[in-house]
């Protein structure tokens, strides 16, 4: 069967529709506009999924990878950072207005099944999927399947607790990982350190000062402590991690030694991969829900 996948961002929507074989026929990106609200959102996601539909005769699958965390009971989205779409019945909406069944899930479980099946952690059997964007998310695939938990929330490191006492989340808690190691947080904090607002790419460029040293070290102890905890739990044969803050290239030698260093293990050897399908694993994610 064809297959629709559609990835719904806090800035872009972006839709593909790919063969049997996962070559892509068409792919289009639009707008969010988060500002016009929640059913301007519903609205547009429907008419990409009508244009791409509308390009073959024949039935689709559809997969819908969002921001957020999908109520296992309820259907209703929770803790999304996009803010509209919290207490709504996002998937329900949807299949309403298209007449058609949808799967759902939130972006860091597209990512990790796109990554473990299309893209770096190809090669290994239980992957934990990271993404360290706007917020902190994690996904579980074991041996292709999505692992989703009882209550859909498995892998949601970036709620941890890091700091019982420390920045106050969204989520109502605080101290939670997301808080400290997405980018918003990261640059926040670098704007308190050193007075300077700038953007996170700008900010690696150099660190010569004591400064940046200060902001880096805490980064990377953080980045250790909360990556560190999922591998007590979980021990996966592969991290992989995606968002614009795996783009950092100190995450992956003196990030990963940090997670070493954490790790309630004198032999860890866990591989802490960047992805290799970019911005394009929630639309592949999306689709893949549907094996
Ligand atoms: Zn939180």
């Amino acid at each position: 069967m064809h297959k629709i996948g559609i990835d719904l961002g806090g800035t872009k929507i972006e839709g593909i529709l790919l063969d049997e074989k996962y070559n892509t026929i068409q792919r289009k990106r639009i707008e969010t506009h988060q500002e016009n609200g929640y059913d301007s959102i519903v609205k547009s996601i429907t008419s990409l999924v009508s244009e791409l539909h509308g390009k073959i005769a024949e039935d689709v699958s559809i997969g819908i990878c969002t921001p957020g965390v999908i109520n296992a009971n309820s259907g209703l989205i929770k803790n999304s950072n996009t803010q509209c779409l919290i207490g709504m019945p996002l998937k329900n909406d949807i299949e309403q207005a298209l007449s058609h069944e949808i799967v759902m899930q939130n972006d860091a479980n597209c990512f990790a099944l796109a990554e473990s099946s299309l893209g770096s952690a190809k090669a290994y059997d239980v992957v934990f999927g990271v993404i360290m964007g706007t917020g902190v998310g994690g996904g579980v695939v074991i041996n292709g399947t999505l692992h989703k938990g009882r209550t859909n929330i498995a892998g949601e490191w970036g709620h941890h607790t890091l700091h019982p006492n420390g920045n106050e989340c969204y989520c109502g808690k605080q101290g939670c990982v997301e808080t400290y190691i997405s980018g918003p947080a990261l640059e926040k904090r670098w704007r308190e350190i050193t007075g300077k607002k700038e953007s996170l790419q700008s900010i690696v460029q150099d660190f010569s000062d004591e400064k940046a040293k200060q902001w880096k070290e805490e980064f990377l102890e953080n980045f250790g402590i909360g990556l560190a905890n999922v591998i007590d739990i979980l021990d996966p044969d592969v991290i992989v991690l995606g968002g614009g803050v795996s783009n950092i290239p100190f995450l992956y030698d003196e990030g990963k030694k940090a997670v070493y260093d954490n790790v309630f293990s004198d032999s860890i050897e866990t591989p802490i991969l960047k992805n290799s399908l970019g911005d394009s694993a929630g639309v592949f994610g999306a689709c893949l829900l549907n094996i």
